[in-house]
């Protein structure tokens, strides 16, 4: 995390979010409305939704009215065979009832996200009245952040208010370009906005040590600006899922079948050294629970991690590690934690993932800070309901990621 970003961080805590006067103005909100929906379209987990709610209802409390905007999957990605817009999926009418219900109002939809009725909409629009636009990746401008789209958008509102963190680091129209159209006392971050800056800087900025950053997930290769930042500042590093054979190769073990990326194996070993240079301890799993194919119902037994047989790969980290890892983590002060321990979506692999919530989850009752960001770690914690037992579950995965390797996202650096 460089400085310039904690100068920024700390200036904006003082005019963060809700200094703002709502009174008789229209507040455009950008949120993350992308939720998952099944077969029939009814939301399966309204856990984002959820996360908007503070800032919408402080706005409405405040005098102002609503104008909510959001992407809702990838409709760009997914056309129709005559290349046009596959409206009946990926509408973002799909959620306006639920949102309604939530806020214990009608909430109006307007089939358009700018244009003409767009416009005549959100002009009659009254104090304490909510409209959410459709789907902005209904435009092709949207994700080229184009000025254009952007401009039509900031006409529709009076202030701009950006609480989506999830695609902060995208500069999309309506995340960052947007904000260019509102002077400054006119937009501000959303309170899940500041929550995820604020919980962020503290694993950050001034930890209280030992910190340990906890790293799973499948590859290196999509953390390694993010190994590269801990390795400064965290003072333990655990190191498990897939990414850990690519290690444990590194330094010559025989890990099988296990999940390597071969070009990657001599940064690894630069990491390691990097780590023992600055005295940071990395700890990879001493053994693996291994399994002769990769499916739940495979052959499986505990093996060291650098002796895993040809043919059997390591799927998840072994009881010793198990032991080892929670150790650590219940001497830490500061957890860190990304990436599941294995492949935790099979049962016979998802014990060390539990294992490791449930450390992090002891800790934090002993007074630790923990913080739990990245898609998997946060399913992980989820299902085994631990959400409310640790400090704060990011909503925000490759957003999340990016802050912590100390990336100024584009959607934070729009209000500055
Ligand atoms: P990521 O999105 O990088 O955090 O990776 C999450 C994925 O990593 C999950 O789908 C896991 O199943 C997978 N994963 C975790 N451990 C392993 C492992 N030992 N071998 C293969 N895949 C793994």
């Amino acid at each position: 995390m460089n400085e310039r970003c904690f100068l920024f961080l700390r200036q904006t805590k003082y005019h963060l979010t809700m200094e703002l006067n709502f009174k008789g103005k229209k507040a455009l909100i950008r949120v993350d409305f992308n939720v998952p929906l099944d077969a029939k379209y009814k939301i399966t987990d309204d856990t984002r939704i959820q996360a908007a709610l503070p800032t919408i209802k402080h706005v409405l409390k405040a005098g102002g009215s609503v104008i909510l905007m959001s992407h809702l999957g990838r409709p760009q990605k997914k056309l129709n065979e005559d290349g046009s817009i596959n409206v009946q999926k990926f509408t973002l009418n799909h959620v306006t009832k639920h949102v309604g219900k939530l806020l214990r109002k009608k909430v109006q939809f307007c089939p358009e996200t700018v244009g003409k009725e767009a416009t005549k909409m959100t002009k009659a629009l009254k104090p304490g009245e909510v409209l959410i636009l459709e789907n902005t990746r209904f435009q092709k401008e949207e994700s080229k952040g184009d000025t254009a789209f952007a401009k039509k958008l900031a006409a529709l509102g009076d202030l701009y208010i950006n609480d989506a963190f999830g695609t902060a680091h995208r500069a999309h129209a309506s995340t960052t370009t947007v904000a260019q159209f509102f002077k400054k006392g006119t937009k501000s971050f959303g309170f899940l906005m500041q929550k995820e800056i604020e919980n962020a800087e503290k694993v950050l900025h001034n930890p209280e040590r030992p910190l340990t950053a906890i790293i799973g997930g499948a590859k290196v290769s999509d953390k390694i600006l993010l190994l590269e930042k801990l390795i400064d500042f965290a003072d333990n590093l655990l190191i498990g899922g897939g990414m850990a054979y690519t290690f444990l190769k590194a330094q010559g073990g025989n890990v099988g079948n296990s999940l390597v990326e071969d070009n990657k194996l001599k940064l690894a070993l630069r990491l390691l050294k990097k780590a023992e240079k600055k005295g940071v301890k990395i700890y990879l799993p001493k053994d693996s629970t291994a399994a002769d194919d990769f499916n739940a119902k495979a052959k499986t037994a505990n093996k060291y991690s650098k002796r895993i047989p040809k043919g059997w790969m390591g799927l998840d980290i072994g009881t010793a590690a198990q032991k080892d890892f929670t150790a650590v983590v219940l001497k830490s002060k500061t957890l860190l934690w990304n990436g599941p321990m294995g492949v935790f979506e099979m049962k016979p692999f998802a014990k060390g993932t539990m294992t490791i919530a449930k450390a992090v989850a002891k800790a934090t009752s002993k007074g630790a800070f923990s913080l739990v960001g990245g898609g998997d770690s946060v399913a992980a914690v989820n299902q085994m309901g631990l959400a409310d037992k640790v400090s704060y579950v990011s909503t925000g995965g490759g957003a999340m990621l990016e802050f912590l390797e100390g990336k100024e996202l584009p959607g934070i650096a729009a209000i500055k």
